[in-house]
């Protein structure tokens, strides 16, 4: 039986079916699969099995990242394919984010401890805290961008005007993960977190802001093919008074909501929504992330002067559209696992991939010039591209190739450089015969929108560090 949004709870789970009804979230009959895996998490605390994530795996395959042992636990050092890859993410969603019109800043990772808001903000951390004291101060790293841009906007002359005022940093975080939870990209205690927040004058404008960053989540999340499944962690006076908003947001998703009521004025936001990614072996991981936050505004004495030239504390909006770059990179790689589960070649999408073309002449002593000059037509168009110069079989190369997931190989042989052509072999099996420029077409469509950036090691392989 659907409940009335006000006579809700704290400390409840419900369920927001796509019809606008609200349930309790223990009655809820779910059809949906995925749905049913956030509700055993969340509400039923059911841990799925303890199988190994399989993006662990690829990280050492493709040559992503290790542990540091020489670090604490849960800090990876990348090796050049996976600084390649951060950097590639790191653009990506920062472009998104100026496209918004957001101000990027650089801030201290480091904040003090006895500063009343920090104090105040860090103390909702606990224990998850990393503490720094190289003498008398004690400053905590930060655990997202919010300290850095509040500081630094509670010196600022706002006004009015100003108004939706967007703040973004790609933001190093620390968070003292306990070590069981520590788990390949999902759990680390350092991560880079593309962070931004927004100044809004009131709940209204608030409202109309993170109903359209709560749309391109989602957007973004279906360009690359993935449905993510909600949580709302909410104050239930928030629910009760914004019961038709609520329902706004959930109908951009057609399919139920996971809503959590918490204690009432306990925490900074009134509105928290976790976007959860349901990874190859069906559990699901928060990523993306957006907020409502009316306590830090006037915690860190945030002010802007309205129409009446009187000095006023913003609602602040917080989000991370494609969650830290660890977990974005984390989805990816959870993709290429679903693949490889219905017994289709795993691969990350071209813009993303460490090596993009491969080239193999067919005889590196009679074929390297001609190999040559079509890498370095490629290069040019800044598309990473190698050449496997080994004298080894082509069946080998050909293997090794595939292995590393490259999704275009370029086979020269003499009949190619006879007839200027090449012939590629594309990572979905077929094989095509085709001119330089036709090739150039292929990627250009396959890079449109996204960031290029040149390869990480050395093109030629037989001269290249293995990092084995
Ligand atoms: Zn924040």
């Amino acid at each position: 039986m659907s409940i009335d949004p006000h006579e809700i709870f704290e400390n409840e789970f419900y369920v927001l079916d796509s019809n606008g009804k609200l349930f309790f979230a223990d009655e809820y009959e779910a059809d949906d699969e995925d749905f049913r895996r956030l509700l055993n998490k969340e509400v039923f605390l059911k841990s799925v099995d303890r199988e190994e994530s399989p993006h662990i795996k690829y990280l050492n395959k493709l040559k992503i990242a290790d542990n540091e042992p020489l670090s604490d636990a849960g800090h990876l050092s990348y090796l050049p394919n996976g600084a390649l890859m951060l950097e590639l993410l790191r653009r990506y969603s920062t472009n998104v984010i100026l496209s918004l019109g957001a101000y990027p800043v650089v801030t201290s990772i480091m904040y003090d401890l006895n500063s009343p808001p920090v104090k105040e903000h860090a103390s909702l951390f606990g224990q998850r805290m990393y503490k720094v004291k190289p003498a008398k101060r004690e400053f905590v790293l930060r655990y997202a961008a919010c300290f850095g841009q509040f500081a630094l906007l509670s010196r600022k002359y706002i006004t009015y005007k100003d108004l939706p005022l967007r703040v973004f940093e790609l933001a190093d975080s620390y968070r003292y993960e306990q070590r069981g939870e520590l788990s390949g990209l999902t759990r680390v205690r350092r991560f880079f977190m593309p962070d931004m927040h927004v100044l809004t004058k009131d709940m209204e404008m608030a409202k109309e802001e993170f109903f359209n960053l709560y749309k391109l989540i989602l957007d973004e999340g279906r360009k690359f093919g993935w449905v993510y499944y909600s949580l709302y962690n909410m104050d239930p006076t928030f629910l009760k008074e914004n019961f038709d908003f609520i329902k706004s947001l959930a109908n951009l998703e057609n399919k139920p909501i996971l809503i959590h009521t918490v204690e009432g004025g306990k925490y900074y936001w009134v509105l928290n929504v976790e976007f959860h990614y349901i990874d190859s072996t069906g559990r699901p991981v928060e990523t993306a992330t957006v907020q409502i936050d009316v306590g830090n505004g006037e915690r860190f004495n945030i002010t802007y002067v309205d129409e009446n030239g009187l000095r006023k504390h913003p609602i602040i909006l917080h989000t991370a559209i494609h969650g830290s770059l660890e977990r974005f990179l984390f989805e990816f790689l959870e993709e290429a696992a679903k693949m490889e589960r219905r017994g289709v070649k795993p691969r990350l999408p071209v813009w993303l991939t460490p090596i993009q073309v491969r080239i193999i002449p067919v005889n590196p002593s009679k074929n390297m010039n001609y190999a040559m000059k079509v890498l370095n037509i490629l290069e040019s168009k800044m598309i990473r591209v190698d050449v496997d110069d080994r004298d080894v079989s082509m069946g080998r190369r050909i293997k090794d190739a595939e292995s590393f997931w490259i999704p275009y190989i370029v086979v020269i042989g003499d009949k190619e450089e006879e007839e200027g052509k090449l012939s590629v072999r594309i990572r979905d099996g077929a094989i095509l015969t085709i001119g330089v420029e036709e090739f150039i077409d292929i990627l250009d469509r396959d890079l449109e929108g996204y960031p290029r950036e040149r390869l990480y090691i050395n093109k030629f392989i037989s001269r290249r560090t293995s990092f084995a």
